[in-house]
């Protein structure tokens, strides 16, 4: 006899009469005097089971002894339930039991198995396996499964190859630290796990395996930053014979793609807009496309009116709040406190209110006047009846400022609808970043990021002024995927290694094997990858990657089910040559 001859989601009226055999999990059992009812769940759904004192008193004693979360086999009959529950799609039968084994007894659970738990974030983690039963989180699993094949399934269709790349590596340029693993068999020396297969990749490409993806586990050792997991897992995808346009193209359909058969979304065209735009437009380059509320540059009719504050800011900000009269003293103090945050780091907040009868309202009447304040509305295009808040200061700090303020604001104003799904292209990236503190430059996105071919000249004199082929993908504010168009040439990308402070023998100690490979025939190539963790979050309307991870680790790194990282004994450390007693 199997075990099994439905689950728990699938049994209808249509099936009444039906002799069955179903397994799964105890939610919950209730006597009713003579009867017992057993809720029998399992990922398809919850099945109602009826025991019948008079009909079996044995097997009903049996029933009632049953703790939640035991699992059990049950054979019996469907019937048509006098008591519909129309909250669930089996909710018009039941099943009267006539065998009932016990398969496993079951401690009771720490937390209550329920979409509502009353288990807290630690406990939860520590029986992760007890939260993977819960309905919610079971959704985001199968969210990430989806989101995998229908990835695989596009993927396939257009001609790529899914090639597995290997986990211990050297080092690869990501901007983060590595995780090294020591190696026994060579004492003293060490892999890295890899930060993206980025140069393995390209390294097929000179390969001639001209469509790649891979969906693959990168690892990254950061600091702790909000939602970031230290393995996380990528749709890493890689093109020969192609330009920007091109990449784009084909990853627009696939995000389009994920968007319809996830949500039932269709997007039309994926907008695109420029790094400098975006910065200029939204203070980000990830911006929300979901509502307007653009970042109006308010210096030229802030300055030289007697407000030190605004007179010594190398940049004044603002955005206007629609219908922002209406805002309480409090909310801008909360905002004002919102802003001063040491992750924002404002000085401060300066409001200005547009009431209807011109009686305008803002914290700095004192230096202000009337036609002051008349020219702030024409500047930033507001209407009567709205609010404009204004940041100034250091220009770097003011614009991220202003960023995160327009996104609090909209929380506040509930115009980061969850149903809507705003994608956007991000394109023209600078190739460097200079660190101001060092004098150094940094790669953007990744040292074989190729220069814009327009910009060539300014890598002899102004290297902070190039762009880049490089593009992001931003959805609802968050990004999601990021690539580029690679370097092909060696003695491009030498230049490239020497701006960014490698001398030649760095270069080569660290990436002679891809510099060697464009000797043998690098074809021009590019590629981009999306994180897949992300993608579930954003279209789950979610924070958090964590949730859309089976095993995920806690917010210092840890996994506080196995309790990993954790010390390993004498003689593993003796034979990897590092015990240093
Ligand atoms: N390797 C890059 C990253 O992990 C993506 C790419 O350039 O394809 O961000």
């Amino acid at each position: 006899m199997s075990y099994r001859t439905a689950n728990n989601g699938e049994l209808r009226i249509a099936h009444v009469s039906n002799k069955v055999t179903l397994c799964g999990w105890v939610q919950k059992t209730r006597n009713l005097g003579g009867m017992t009812f057993v809720d029998l769940r399992d990922r398809y759904g919850i099945t109602q089971l009826v025991f019948n004192m008079d009909s079996d008193e044995e097997l009903c004693v049996k029933a009632r002894g049953l703790g939640r979360e035991y699992v059990i086999k049950i054979e019996g009959i469907v019937v048509s339930r006098s008591s519909v529950n129309k909250l669930i799609p089996t909710g018009e039968i039941e099943i009267e039991v006539n065998s009932l084994v016990i398969l496993n007894a079951s401690k009771t659970p720490p937390f209550t198995i329920e979409d509502e738990t009353d288990g807290g974030d630690d406990l939860r983690m520590e029986y992760r396996y007890l939260d993977l039963r819960r309905r919610p989180v079971q959704d985001n699993i199968i969210l990430r499964s989806d989101v995998a094949f229908y990835t695989r399934n596009f993927l396939k269709k257009n001609g790529f190859l899914e090639i597995e790349t290997p986990v211990l590596i050297k080092s690869t340029p990501e901007g983060a630290r590595d995780f090294v693993v020591p190696s026994r068999l060579n004492l003293g020396e060490f892999y890295a796990l890899p930060q993206s297969p980025q140069t393995f990749k390209q390294l097929l490409m000179v390969s001639g395996y001209d469509k790649y993806y891979q969906i693959v586990k990168c690892f990254r050792d950061e600091d702790f930053r909000a939602d970031r997991q230290p393995e996380f897992t990528q749709i890493d995808c890689e093109m020969a014979f192609v330009k920007t346009e091109d990449i784009l193209h084909i990853f627009e359909h696939l995000i389009k793609e994920i968007l319809f058969k996830t949500k039932g979304i269709k997007i039309n065209k994926v907008p695109r807009m420029t790094y400098q735009q975006a910065i200029k437009d939204y203070g980000t380059d990830k911006p929300d496309l979901r509502f307007e509320m653009k970042v109006k540059d308010l210096n030229i009719v802030c300055k030289g009116k007697g407000f030190k504050v605004f007179d010594s800011a190398e940049s004044i900000l603002g955005i206007v709040v629609p219908g922002g009269v209406g805002f309480s003293r409090k909310q801008i103090d909360k905002l004002t406190d919102w802003v001063k945050r040491p992750q924002i780091g404002a000085s401060g907040l300066i409001y200005c209110k547009f009431n209807n009868d011109s009686a305008y309202k803002s914290s700095v009447d004192k230096f202000f006047t009337l036609t002051d304040l008349e020219q702030w509305k024409q500047v930033s295009s507001a209407n009567d009846g709205d609010m404009l808040l204004i940041i100034a200061g250091e220009e770097q700090l003011t614009i991220n400022a202003i960023g995160n303020l327009r996104l609090e604001v909209a929380n506040q104003l509930n115009l980061r609808d969850p149903n809507k799904f705003a994608p956007v292209w991000i394109t023209d990236f600078p190739l460097f970043e200079l660190d101001k503190t060092t004098g150094n430059y940094h790669a953007m996105h990744h040292p074989f990021t190729s220069p814009n071919e327009e910009d060539m000249e300014l890598l002899n004199t102004d290297p902070e002024l190039v762009r880049a082929n490089a593009y992001d993908m931003a959805l609802n504010g968050t990004e999601i995927g990021g690539g580029s168009i690679r370097i092909h040439d060696k003695d491009l990308q030498k230049k490239v290694f020497n701006i960014l402070g490698f001398t030649d023998e760095e270069a080569q100690e660290k990436f002679g094997f891809l510099m060697k490979a464009f000797e043998y025939g690098a074809p021009p190539h590019g590629g981009i990858a999306f994180g897949l963790d992300r993608i579930c979050a954003v279209i789950s309307g979610s924070d958090s990657i964590r949730d859309f991870i089976a095993f995920p680790k806690n917010n210092s790194g840890r996994d506080v089910m196995l309790n990993a990282p954790s010390k390993i004994d004498n003689t593993q450390l003796d034979e990897l040559g590092l015990n240093l007693d």
